[in-house]
């Protein structure tokens, strides 16, 4: 065994060679189908997956799951695996307040949304799919009152446009960002965003998503890891982060996203560092919306920084069906 690194708390880590039995698999644990802003089908997105070398895919769509059993069969056909997941957005800080008789309102003053991977769910799970599909009512409140506050500024027929654009019925401000582009409000997808659905603009609706804790106990009594995603897209200070990250393992969470598709080099060692201070697995995962999208596509990806815990380390050993392994390169001993 080759001693590769050392954590912040002291534990070495070595790396253990697997001689040439197999390679380790190629992941993606975050990528989106039309069941959510994606623009592929589950089969299209699997297909293309398989074609770009990822061996091992998870399906990750917002606030839902019913993209998973298509992708599932494609995986078969292709010959790799696929990891049943779904990505909650969750509104944190969680400032419930309960005034008996009301429903609970969340969020409140300063609090933003974050977005948790659920990764290895079971999809029939009773209690997420009761979280999730609170979340789906929300949302679809969230895209009327989009589509009025749109209209107040002088863009009727948003919500038409929206809708028309959500192939599966989830409208996503995706949806929205490409009706009003092709409206001729702006340039880009991502010019819509800054000028119209952000903060402080007229299309914005304040989120009203799941708490932190709930997401992460949802995923996990479906037996699911959670994983926070694209850490470093959080327009937030160090100090706040650090309490994020602190509440996130707290409450439960396994991993955070090192490598992202949206993770520049620095944010992706960065974020090493922080999962293992932090005692957090980590994972990596291209977070691919589509072909003209504007993050990275489906595929290779950098390898996770040295010091880190793989979240697929305790799945189940290897993935013969993909001809790789999954038990990691990377181990840790007591230092
Ligand atoms: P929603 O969950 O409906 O609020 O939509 C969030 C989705 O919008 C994200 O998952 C991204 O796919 C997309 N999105 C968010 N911010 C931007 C941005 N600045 N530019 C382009 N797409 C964005
Ligand atoms: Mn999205
Ligand atoms: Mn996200
Ligand atoms: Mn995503």
């Amino acid at each position: 065994m080759e001693r590769v690194g050392k954590l912040l708390n002291g534990a070495v880590v070595q790396r253990v060679n697997l001689g040439n039995m197999s390679e380790p698999c190629v992941y993606d644990l975050h990528a989106h189908s039309f069941f959510s802003d994606g623009a592929l089908s589950p089969a299209d997105l699997v297909a293309r997956a398989a074609a770009n070398g990822v061996q091992v895919l998870a399906l990750t769509d917002h606030d839902v799951t019913d993209g998973v059993p298509e992708a599932r069969a494609a995986a078969q056909q292709a010959g790799i695996v696929l990891v049943p997941g779904v990505e909650i957005s969750v509104t944190w800080p969680d400032n419930r307040s309960c005034v008996s008789g009301t429903p609970a309102i969340h969020g409140g003053r300063g609090a933003q949304t974050v977005h948790v991977v659920g990764l290895q769910i079971d999809i029939a799970h009773a209690g997420l799919q009761a979280g999730l599909a609170r979340l789906r009512e929300f949302r679809e409140w969230r895209a009327e009152e989009i589509g009025r506050r749109l209209a107040k500024a002088g863009i009727p027929g948003a919500i038409e446009g929206a809708r028309a654009r959500a192939q599966r019925g989830l409208v996503s401000r995706t949806h929205f960002a490409q009706y009003l582009v092709a409206a001729g409000h702006a340039a880009d997808v991502r010019s819509v965003f800054k000028k119209f659905l952000v903060h402080g603009k007229p299309g914005h609706v304040p989120g009203q998503w799941a708490g932190l804790e709930e997401a992460i106990g949802w995923i996990r009594a479906a037996g699911g890891q959670a994983v926070l995603a694209h850490p470093a897209r959080y327009k937030i200070t160090a100090t706040r982060l650090r309490k994020l990250l602190g509440e996130f393992r707290d409450a439960g969470g396994a991993a955070i996203e090192v490598v992202s598709g949206s993770h520049s080099r620095d944010d992706m060692f960065r974020f090493a560092q922080l999962a293992s201070s932090y005692g957090l697995l980590a994972s990596s995962g291209s977070d691919f919306h589509g072909p003209h999208n504007y993050y990275m596509d489906l595929g290779p990806m950098p390898p996770l920084p040295d010091g880190c815990t793989p979240v697929w380390q305790m799945w189940d050993g290897n993935t013969p069906a993909a001809g790789c392994v999954s038990a990691q390169t990377s181990i840790i001993m007591d230092g």
